[in-house]
């Protein structure tokens, strides 16, 4: 645990539902939410109360909506969780969280002649908002290929309303750490040779895989691929960075 030092902004739980049995949506309100500037793909990290302090954790947000006041996140729950699930599974409408300013690592290329959208369920997140986006920003004419895991059909991410949707794989009880389950599912995908590019959020090793599959095997310029490691296996407050 740490404790404080740099300004977060102040935030309350709105409301609280679960979009498949292991991921829930939490949307938080409070007087700065409004007036954030962020772009698609962006995260923030919040500060996790504890009984010593907080544990920082980062979580893509899934949609902001200054008219309303809401900035929504998406949490996995996962059974390996610390912190970020435990607070997930106890959270209640009206409890407090402090988040830091957005920032953002991965976001859409418009300039793309193609885009490839590739994640796990918690890469799902800000993929989809990403997409969610793109769709909206070019009225539905933007190029869209890509894949998403999920352990199962119960557990695939539901996207924004009227976007036409990607495929899922599904993994089993398999590992997604290294998953070769997304691995064969986007070698098998069938894709415009040039101009593309190519967004992947998931499971560190997986990223690592599925970015040497592009540059190796599809000719992939480094460049063309924006890569957002979202967790890693034993690496507790993965990405969080110090406070
Ligand atoms: C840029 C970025 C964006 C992110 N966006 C999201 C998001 O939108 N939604 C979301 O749920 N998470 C997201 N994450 C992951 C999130 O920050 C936490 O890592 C995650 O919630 C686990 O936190 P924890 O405190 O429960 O577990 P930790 O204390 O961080 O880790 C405990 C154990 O759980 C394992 N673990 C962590 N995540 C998973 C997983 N998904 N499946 C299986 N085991 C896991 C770790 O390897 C570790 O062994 C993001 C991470 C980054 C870096």
């Amino acid at each position: 645990m740490t404790y404080p030092r740099r300004a977060a902004l102040l935030t309350r739980v709105r409301e609280i539902h679960d979009v498949t049995p292991h991921m829930r949506e939490i949307s938080l309100t409070g007087p700065d939410v409004p007036h954030l500037r962020l772009r698609p793909g962006a995260h923030v990290v919040a500060r996790i109360p504890g009984a010593e302090g907080y544990a920082r954790r980062v979580y893509s947000i899934w949609r902001h909506d200054p008219r309303t006041g809401l900035l929504v996140l998406r949490v996995a729950l996962h059974d390996a969780g610390g912190p970020g699930c435990t607070w997930a599974r106890g959270v209640a409408v009206d409890d407090r969280i402090g988040v830091e300013p957005p920032r953002t690592k991965i976001t859409v290329d418009e300039s793309a002649k193609f885009h490839l959208f590739i994640g796990d369920e918690t890469g799902a997140v800000p993929l989809l908002a990403m997409r969610a986006a793109l769709h909206r920003s070019s009225r539905g004419a933007a190029v869209v290929h890509g894949v998403f895991e999920a352990s199962s059909p119960e557990d695939e991410v539901p996207d924004v309303d009227g976007v036409p949707p990607l495929p899922w794989v599904h993994r089993g009880r398999s590992s997604a750490v290294a998953s070769p389950v997304l691995l064969r599912a986007v070698q098998d995908l069938e894709l415009p040779t040039t101009g593309g590019a190519a967004y992947i959020a998931a499971e560190s090793d997986t990223c690592r895989l599925l970015q040497r599959h592009l540059i190796e095997q599809r000719g992939w310029s480094r460049h063309a691929i924006r890569v957002q490691q979202q967790w890693a296996a034993d690496r507790p407050g993965f990405g969080a960075g110090r406070d």
